[in-house]
């Protein structure tokens, strides 16, 4: 059974889908005028490995994740560019889904643009009208009477009374309460960009989207609704409000999922803001080109999706180096079960009875993990206990020698973890190659100078020049590289401590 905390119960709760075996998730996604930031990848990362988990888990999902490309900071900043918002906004999706491809991170299965929804959002708010729930003021725009909805702040735990007595900005005239937000602003110059509509020409508001969007894609009701906590407030009661006042029907979603927030944090651990104008910003597109994406995706698992994650540089370094070390066992595995000498395991060394204890008992600790509200810290846990013990194996020539049937299980281990998580999905060559290029250039090496050097060697080797050969293998050793001889020539890497 697959239990989740609901933010608006404040309790974990099974999972029980409204169609049994199916799943409904609607995903809060970007506002696209800018490149996504390991802040916003966090979100998308914790509900990548919710959906590969439940599909795993055997649930169809369907999974809905918006783009926002109406928005004021979007019309801001194409003016400023000089270009039409929406092709503005188009050029960042792109950015977007190259950037969260890099990561691994699936696409949804819709990826609805409110503009594109203009139609559905136009009919919620006139039945929101329709049944008082919402009003068009006199400045042409269209706002939603909080007081006029039952239950309103039932996510957030905010009262509508609170709500005014802690209104300290002046106060829309145009509002008649501070809390009521727009559905619709007016948008009076033909020029600018708003659609026409029954309450006036104008453009919607941010929360009206998602409503709107999620009832086309999923229905009225759904089962799960997720995004960053600081979405709770206003945006996700605003949404809640807007599409049970319009249908009818409670509640909209079942169960609200918030991820914690990600924060940068400097060398000594104090948290850092993490701004344009301070230039820290750290985009994915950055770390991709630091370090093989699957160590930005180890380090997001390895908190659970509701913690804080403070990050730096040294977190992605610390992730970098655990990589390592679940591909060198992964190449052990590769290697022994690939050989296929096998023994019995009374015959073994410990180290191969202990691989194969928890190599048989893994699957099950990382379901019960997972299953319990997507503990993913825990499930990465037992993977790297699993992972310690290999390279223990693999470090002991008498059980490598022998161990194929000991090691098989692993395999199973490694797939499952490949297809919740994302990690370990490389081949062991593949990584250590992706991983060799981007730490060199990281260090300001060259790889062409270790490529001399290597070559160095093997010709000193062929005329058998022990002494030349020996001086080259002390430099490489004194840089850190491992050199691997095999029948089509040497391979180097730089040297891990498994
Ligand atoms: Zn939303």
């Amino acid at each position: 059974m697959i239990r989740i905390y609901n933010t608006l119960t404040r309790t974990v709760e099974p999972l029980e889908p409204l169609v049994p075996g199916e799943v409904g998730l609607y995903v809060c996604g970007m506002t696209v005028y800018d490149h996504c930031h390991i802040g916003h990848a966090r979100a998308m990362m914790a509900f990548d490995v919710v959906v590969r988990h439940l599909r795993r888990r055997g649930l169809r999902v369907k999974f809905v994740r918006n783009h926002t490309d109406v928005d004021d900071k979007i019309l801001n900043r194409a003016q400023e560019l000089g270009v039409p918002p929406l092709v503005l906004s188009a050029q960042f999706i792109a950015e977007l889904d190259a950037d969260l491809d890099a990561v691994g991170i699936l696409r949804p299965d819709v990826a609805p643009q409110v503009s594109e929804h203009i139609p559905e959002v136009i009919t919620m708010i006139e039945a929101l009208i329709g049944k008082g729930h919402a009003y068009v003021a006199a400045n042409g725009d269209v706002y939603f009477s909080i007081e006029r909805c039952p239950g309103y702040g039932k996510l957030s735990g905010r009262k509508i009374e609170d709500m005014r007595e802690g209104a300290r900005v002046a106060v829309d005239p145009h509002k008649r309460h501070p809390g009521d937000f727009a559905l619709w602003k007016a948008v009076p110059v033909a020029t600018d960009l708003g659609w026409e509509a029954s309450f006036g020409r104008g453009r919607p508001g941010w929360h009206i989207e998602c409503s709107a969007m999620a009832a086309r894609h999923l229905g009225e009701q759904f089962d799960l609704h997720g995004g960053g906590i600081d979405l709770v407030f206003p945006h996700h009661e605003n949404e809640i409000a807007q599409s049970e006042c319009a249908s009818g029907h409670r509640p909209f979603a079942k169960v609200w999922m918030h991820n914690g927030h990600l924060t940068l944090v400097d060398a000594a651990g104090e948290p850092v803001k993490m701004s344009k104008s301070l230039g820290n910003v750290v985009r994915i597109r950055d770390i991709v080109a630091r370090v093989p994406a699957e160590a930005l995706r180890l380090m997001y698992v390895d908190t659970h999706y509701r913690s804080p994650l403070p990050f730096s540089d040294q977190k992605l370094a610390d992730a970098l180096g655990v990589l390592d070390r679940v591909y060198i066992a992964r190449e052990t595995v590769d290697e022994v079960v690939g050989r296929g000498v096998g023994a019995p395991l009374a015959a073994l060394p410990d180290s191969a009875r202990e691989v194969h204890a928890l190599a048989t008992s893994f699957v099950a600790k990382f379901e019960a993990a997972m299953d319990e509200d997507f503990n993913s810290a825990a499930a990465i846990a037992h993977f790297f206990e699993l992972v310690r013990a290999i390279n223990r194996f693999g470090n002991d020539k008498k059980a490598r020698a022998r161990g194929a049937d000991a090691l098989r299980p692993a395999l199973e281990c490694f797939a499952v973890v490949a297809e919740v998580f994302g990690i370990a999905a490389l081949s062991p060559a593949a990584y250590f190659e992706e991983a060799k290029v981007k730490r060199m250039r990281e260090q300001g090496r060259s790889i062409e100078a270790i490529d001399a050097l290597v070559a160095e060697r093997a010709e000193a080797r062929a005329a058998k020049d022990w002494a030349r050969a020996d001086a080259a293998r002390v430099q490489l050793e004194e840089q850190g590289i491992t050199v691997m001889d095999g029948p089509e020539g040497s391979t180097w890497r730089v040297r891990v401590d498994a």
